[in-house]
């Protein structure tokens, strides 16, 4: 065994649980590292306070003057918590939070000094930010970036730092992070149903969207997965055999978590608490080292800031308890990847959930309004919603029979299927008395009941209702779920203002009643929208038949799938939503195809260096052994050697072929990896890398994969898969 794998294995195997030490209740120390509503209470003026509530409901400005207030209240709480630092934390387009920490300690001259942190350190701050990401944006405008106070989102305290959430713009006012049009996105939508509601319920003011994100993760230990370069560098092993065992069994599911990895969730769960972070489950997923954590639901752009802070603390904490922790969709060939449910919903200020069904058929017409709208929505922007959760590592689970396919489609189950067929034999135009009694009575009135026991869940639908809330299942894992938010609310926004249009024109021009416009939009909407409508298995080879009968999209690669964020019809839509205007849109596209260019090329190099610096220098030692051995048969033997040498020749010979094809591919992947980069047009670039460069890969793996079965375990330079994800 190589000295780097023998000690990786030895030293994992000391790692043992860590005690934790869990004397306090998690619902008294739950949000005591958050500037809340009962914390601002408590350290704001009335006035303060007050602004600070107006704001994150109303969307209202905070005056400069009373910013200072809220500031001197914010820092008191955090010194009296420990706070050394503040920091303006932000999720820039690079994926992972960004935040740089100056001290509250100032000199005042004379040798004396002071905490300080006034107003205009709370609410703007000038990082130096020409180093992130920005599609071009700051080249042609050239202005520089800066981050705004969030006061949707509250101050919290991490170590000793008091983090403030905010966005990142450029001075001309371009977003150049996921949260702005995130934010934009939420405002959109919170107006638009907020007038579609008013068709209900004159009451409602807000309309908040909600997101409840279920994220799954693999937990390595840290001696392992730093012995392996691939894990190190992609977050991904490029190469690697199946082990013996693998998740066929079934027996890690739901099963009992192992005890290290449980006291992993517990030290994570007690730091959330701190942090507001309402985690309720953690439980085994599907494959060996696979778990899942998810949260009680939350306004979107709190889950969404909940969830990229938890992503970091997860890495943190497993630090601690030498762990490494994968996001990657898919660590393992050939074993289950990684998703992140997003579970989403609209809820209104007067506390009904938009798509919870109700209690009297106007309520439940109200649920019908906004469940057909979101579906029509779907139909109408599969495409884009495709190319929202598309990423180089989300592309290697979509499309495999794990997880749903590329091909977005809607579940929505057999009762409100039968509902929506009822609905769409609905009589056009003006509705009878009768008519419209019968179908609140026995149609839109009857769905509690029936949606009670509707438990059957199509697993492999991408989007799949779930009785009060959709599911968007085919978010990666490692994703920041601002990105496939913001489409979901846009698209969402956007069908509510064309219906609310709609409706009006008829109750105006048809002298329709209010209701039987409704009656009348949503029927041509059902028609319109059947194509998205899928309640069969998605992994199977006939749904990707249907689904090119019908029209769909089957985007299997991310370089295909981007495109739908520059079309026409999508540069429109954010444009018109004021979400994004046209530079926003095609500065995000060129990032995500720059990312993807750059996943595969750092890749392609790690694959190349450890296939030929690792795997073919040990595949010669192993068969100059065979050879010697040989040799020694024939001094033995003399002619009659061959008689007893006949495997090892074969294996001889056999390595030989694997290591020349290794050698081959390499060298066909550095050439492939060299033109791509001679293409300017970052599209194309992207096309070549995905068509031309990743393909070889495969290639590559699948010989050193056939060496590791033949060379000598005691040579073998990598950690395993058994060793990766059954050591405990
Ligand atoms: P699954 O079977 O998909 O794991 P769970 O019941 O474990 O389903 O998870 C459902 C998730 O949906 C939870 O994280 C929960 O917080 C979230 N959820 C429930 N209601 C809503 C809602 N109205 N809006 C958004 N998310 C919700
Ligand atoms: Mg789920």
């Amino acid at each position: 065994m190589s000295t780097l794998r023998f000690h990786a294995i030895k030293e994992s195997l000391n790692h043992k649980p860590i005690h934790i030490d869990e004397n306090e209740r998690r619902s008294v120390i739950f949000g005591s590292n958050v500037f809340n509503e009962a914390t601002m209470r408590q350290y704001l003026t009335k006035e303060a306070y007050k602004s600070v509530m107006d704001a994150n409901q109303f969307g209202t400005k905070i005056d400069r003057i009373v910013a200072d207030h809220i500031s001197t209240g914010m820092k008191e709480w955090a010194i009296s918590k420990g706070a050394t630092h503040y920091t303006h934390w932000f999720q820039p387009l690079t994926g992972a939070t960004a935040e740089k920490h100056d001290a509250f300690f100032e000199t005042i001259g004379n040798g004396l000094a002071i905490e300080k942190f006034g107003g205009s350190q709370l609410v703007q701050q000038e990082p130096d930010a020409s180093s992130f990401p920005n599609g071009g944006i700051r080249n042609t405008f050239e202005a520089r970036g800066y981050t705004a106070w969030d006061p949707t989102s509250p101050a919290f305290i991490y170590g000793t730092t008091l983090c403030i959430p905010t966005v990142f713009v450029a001075y001309t006012g371009e977003a150049l992070d996921y949260k702005t049009p995130l934010l934009r996105a939420l405002q959109a939508v919170d107006s638009a149903a907020v007038d579609v509601c008013k068709y209900f319920d004159k009451n409602v003011k807000k309309v908040n969207a909600s997101l409840g994100w279920e994220q799954e993760y693999f937990l390595i230990d840290s001696a392992l997965a730093n012995s392996r370069p691939d894990i190190v560098l992609t977050g991904r092993t490029l190469l690697g055999h199946s082990p013996a065992k693998g998740q066929q069994l079934d027996d890690h599911y739901f099963g009992s978590i192992p005890s290290r990895a449980l006291a992993y969730m517990r030290d994570l769960e007690t730091e959330c608490m701190l942090l507001g972070i309402p985690v309720k489950t953690r439980h085994n997923e599907v494959a060996p080292n696979q778990f899942e954590l998810a949260p009680i639901y939350d306004e979107a752009n709190l889950a969404v800031d909940h969830n990229s802070l938890l992503m970091d603390v997860m890495d943190k904490i497993a630090d601690r308890h030498n762990f490494k922790v994968l996001f990657h969709e898919k660590p393992f060939a050939g074993v289950n990847g990684s998703g992140k449910h997003n579970n989403w919903s609209l809820g209104t200020d007067t506390g009904v959930n938009l798509l919870g069904p109700g209690k009297t058929p106007m309520s439940n017409l109200q649920f019908l309004t906004f469940f057909i709208n979101t579906i029509k929505a779907v139909n109408d922007n599969e495409e884009l919603l495709r190319a929202a959760i598309a990423s180089a590592s989300n592309d290697h689970r979509l499309g495999a029979n794990e997880a749903p396919p590329a091909i977005i489609s809607v579940f929505i189950g057999e009762q409100l299927t039968n509902v929506l067929n009822e609905l769409e034999n609905v009589t056009s135009g003006k509705l009878s008395p009768e008519e419209k009694t019968d179908l609140k009575l026995n149609v839109v009135g009857k769905i509690p009941d029936v949606l009670l026991d509707n438990t059957d869940r199509n697993r492999t639908s991408p989007f799949a209702f779930t009785g009060n809330k959709f599911e968007f299942r085919a978010v990666g894992s490692k994703s920041n779920c601002a990105n496939a938010m913001t489409v979901l609310n846009s698209i969402v926004a956007k069908q509510l203002i064309d219906f609310k249009k709609e409706v009006d024109t008829l109750v105006e021009k048809k002298d329709m009643k209010k209701d039987d416009a409704i009656f009348n939009i949503l029927r041509e909407y059902i028609k319109k929208s059947k194509n998205i409508l899928f309640e069969g298995n998605g992994y199977g080879d006939e749904w990707h038949k249907e689904a090119k009968k019908r029209g769909l999209s089957n985007n299997k690669t991310t370089p295909e799938a981007l495109k739908a964020k520059v079309s026409k019809k999508a540069l429109s839509l954010f444009e018109e939503l004021g979400v994004m205007n046209k530079v926003e849109s095609e500065a995000r596209y060129e990032i995500e195809m720059e990312e993807y260019v750059l996943r595969i090329q750092i890749e392609g190099r790690v694959l190349g260096d450890i296939a030929r610096n690792h795997i073919v220098p040990t595949a010669v030692k192993y068969q100059n052994i065979l050879i010697k051995n040989v040799k020694g048969l024939k001094e033995i033997y003399g002619a009659d050697f061959k008689k007893y040498a006949k495997e090892q020749l074969i294996l001889i010979q056999e390595i030989s072929e694997h290591i020349e094809s290794i050698n081959s591919n390499v060298t066909k992947l550095i050439n492939e990896r060299k033109k791509a980069n001679t293409v300017d047009d970052i599209s194309k670039k992207a096309l070549d890398y995905c068509n031309k460069v990743k393909p070889v890969f495969d290639d590559i793996r699948y010989h050193c994969d056939k060496l590791e079965l033949l060379v000598d375990d005691e040579l073998w330079p990598l950690t395993k898969y058994r060793e990766l994800l059954f050591t405990r």
